[in-house]
């Protein structure tokens, strides 16, 4: 048993992180969020880096990495928002789908563009009625002659309104609850396709959509794989989804933390260095207990994957751990910072917000509990 990152993964840790300290900061970051804009220009250079193809096959151009290497990605981009991290990695898992199921004529449309930077995936799944419970999705798809029409009401779909954006719809093809779905990709300047932003507390550099599909007709190539796989495909990817999202959190958490204790060690109350107060001291304790335990159970589920082990309760684990992690040092930097906490140029009030979004995105701490239960056996 070794708890050190190899000399390889060190170097991999240290480059993302540069990349993040010297292209993009938490001042451009700040901009992002205010401004509701996505942060192209970054999702480009990673692009030009070659990093949009973390999980990409050799033959189709990327860098076919494992889940370790991946999780060190993630923790890095959610060194200073977890939505900056969801702007990168939303695209990835669609991407993946791509490679996996796609044909050779989908692979070239979209892998190709993507790994240039000039295309973005989004992900559609939720629907008004169904969010944890995703089986419960209406939407339906028919065949008419050579195309699909869709019909249908999604909702929470993140980054489907950006330019060269394509999204990857579940739609019911039959009624079976699970083999009734199929997976379509369409691009989100399909006539009959009505997409409206909507105005969120977080997701602001990405943004996420409602949509309507009214008799929306697309070709019949826009099917990915086979009829009826499409929840297959999507759970697929569902592991390591959700640890980029913990793997993400903890990078977070440990900016919120590091913040807090800069404040405390600079800002001074009867006579003294808030650092110095006992109870201050010992909530930052506790707070760094927590982020070596959530760090620990991320790179524990990502080693699993790595090693080809099913680790679907083991991921749980680390988001739900990571989620409470962030939220708690999030909640006591808030009142660490007293009332400069609520100004969005001391950050804190953003990894405030984005921690409790975490705890539902990619899976509700509830439902995380019900998989670790399943996992036991329960
Ligand atoms: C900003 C944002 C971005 C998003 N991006 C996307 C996206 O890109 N694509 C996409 O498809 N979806 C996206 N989502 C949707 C997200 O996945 C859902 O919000 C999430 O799955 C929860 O669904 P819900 O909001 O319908 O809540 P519900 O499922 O209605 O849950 C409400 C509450 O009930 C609890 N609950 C539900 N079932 C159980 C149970 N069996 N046991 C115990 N408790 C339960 C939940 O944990 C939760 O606390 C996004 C959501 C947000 C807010």
């Amino acid at each position: 048993m070794d708890f050190r990152f190899t000399d390889e993964q060190q170097m991999w840790h240290d480059v993302v992180n540069d990349f993040m300290v010297n292209e993009v900061g938490q001042d451009l970051t700040l901009k992002h969020d205010l401004a509701r804009e996505f942060p192209e220009a970054i999702y480009r250079k990673m692009a030009e880096l070659g990093w949009l193809g973390l999980l990409v096959p050799e033959h189709l151009g990327g860098m076919e990495t494992d889940a370790t290497m991946f999780a060190i990605f993630c923790e890095g981009i959610g060194k200073y928002s977890l939505d900056t991290a969801a702007c990168i990695m939303t695209s990835v898992f669609t991407a993946t789908n791509i490679c996996r199921h796609g044909t050779p004529e989908q692979q070239e449309r979209y892998i190709t563009p993507f790994l240039r930077g000039e295309a973005k995936f989004s992900i559609s799944i939720s629907e008004p009625q169904s969010g944890s419970d995703a089986a419960g999705a209406r939407s339906t798809a028919r065949l008419d002659g050579d195309e699909w029409v869709l019909n249908g009401n999604k909702v929470w779909c993140s980054g489907a309104h950006l330019p060269n954006a394509t999204i990857a719809i579940l739609a019911r093809t039959s009624a079976d609850r699970y083999k009734g779905f199929s997976l379509f990709l369409v691009p989100n300047t399909t006539p009959g396709l009505q997409i409206k932003k909507m105005d969120t507390l977080v997701r602001r550099s990405l943004g996420t959509t409602e949509f309507f599909m009214d008799d929306m007709r697309i070709p019949k190539d826009a099917l990915l794989g086979e009829v009826g796989k499409g929840w297959q495909y999507i759970g697929e990817h569902l592991d390591f989804e959700r640890l980029s999202i913990a793997a993400s959190q903890v990078g977070n958490a440990r900016t919120a933390l590091d913040d807090t204790k800069r404040y405390l060690s600079e800002r001074e109350a009867f006579g003294k260095k808030l650092a110095e107060f006992q109870v201050l001291k010992h909530r930052m304790a506790d707070d760094e207990t927590e982020l070596a335990a959530a760090r620990l159970l991320v790179y524990h589920a990502a080693d699993k994957l790595t090693r080809g082990e099913k680790a679907t309760g083991d991921v749980a684990m680390a988001k739900l751990f990571a989620a409470k992690a962030l939220f708690q040092i999030a909640f006591n930097g808030m009142q660490a910072l007293g009332g400069y906490a609520q100004l969005p140029e001391y950050h804190m009030e953003r990894y405030f917000r984005e921690a409790k979004h975490g705890m539902v995105g990619g899976g509700t701490n509830e439902i995380l509990r019900s998989i670790i239960a399943k996992s036991m056996g329960l």
